[in-house]
């Protein structure tokens, strides 16, 4: 049985990539769709854009490459970004205070730079991980389910960092962490075999031997296990 607050995850655990990282990666492409479709001159989301000074740089890639492929302007960046530039100057300004008439100025308290310092978070990333964290509790609770555990099997499964979010998460509830532990453990062994065997393969002595389809793509599966998933956009 499916709800439909866990459509998005029982949907991600059919294409490839870690399921989780998928539904992040959708609830931060909507979020920053809204945010240049409709919010860009809303006043509580300029305040949040002047505390964290704008976004992390994936997601300013993702931004761009939004504003230029979907939304067709780079407009709404620009205001933000003319905002947060303007605000910058001003406080930069106000460091040196009075103004200096002669020599070089004065250099301030780390204290006032310290308070130059982001407030907050990049906001995509929050509602990313708040994403992230809300399907790790949905997958939890239904992993115990005949259903999710085989559609779970045939999932390319969690990387790293929402595994070990997902066994802290499952910890209160044996049976989802036994499955999930030992569902980690067997993927992970066949990802070291696999990695091993295309090592071994290398050598000259062994050129003979063909490198399967698994074996070629450990690098990139091992990769995407410790880095997370991304789908390129
Ligand atoms: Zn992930
Ligand atoms: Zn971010």
């Amino acid at each position: 049985m499916v709800g439909l607050a866990t459509l998005d995850l029982w949907e991600s655990l059919r294409q490839n990539g870690c399921p989780v990282c998928r539904v992040q990666e959708k609830a931060e492409r909507r979020y920053a769709v809204n945010l240049l479709w409709e919010n860009v001159n809303d006043p509580g989301v300029r305040v949040r854009l002047l505390a964290s000074q704008g976004f992390c740089g994936a997601h300013v890639r993702l931004l761009l490459s939004l504003a230029d492929r979907e939304l067709g302007s780079r407009l709404g960046l620009a205001i933000i970004y003319e905002h947060l530039t303007r605000d910058l100057i001003r406080r930069l300004g106000e460091l040196v205070r009075p103004a200096r008439v002669f020599g070089p100025a004065r250099p301030p308290a780390q204290r006032q730079l310290r308070r130059l310092l982001p407030t907050e978070e990049c906001p995509v990333c929050v509602v990313g991980r708040e994403a992230a964290e809300r399907n790790l509790w949905f997958l939890v609770e239904n992993l115990p389910s005949a259903d999710w555990q085989a559609a779970w099997k045939a999932s390319d499964g969690l990387c790293r960092s929402h595994l070990l979010r997902a066994l802290a998460v499952a910890a209160g509830r044996p049976e989802a962490f036994d499955f999930l532990w030992q569902d980690a453990i067997g993927r992970l062994e066949s990802l070291r075999h696999n990695l091993a065997e295309f090592i071994r393969k290398q050598a000259w002595e062994n050129r003979d031997e063909p490198v399967s389809a698994a074996e070629a793509r450990g690098v990139e599966a091992a990769t995407a296990f410790f880095a997370g998933w991304k789908s390129g956009i």
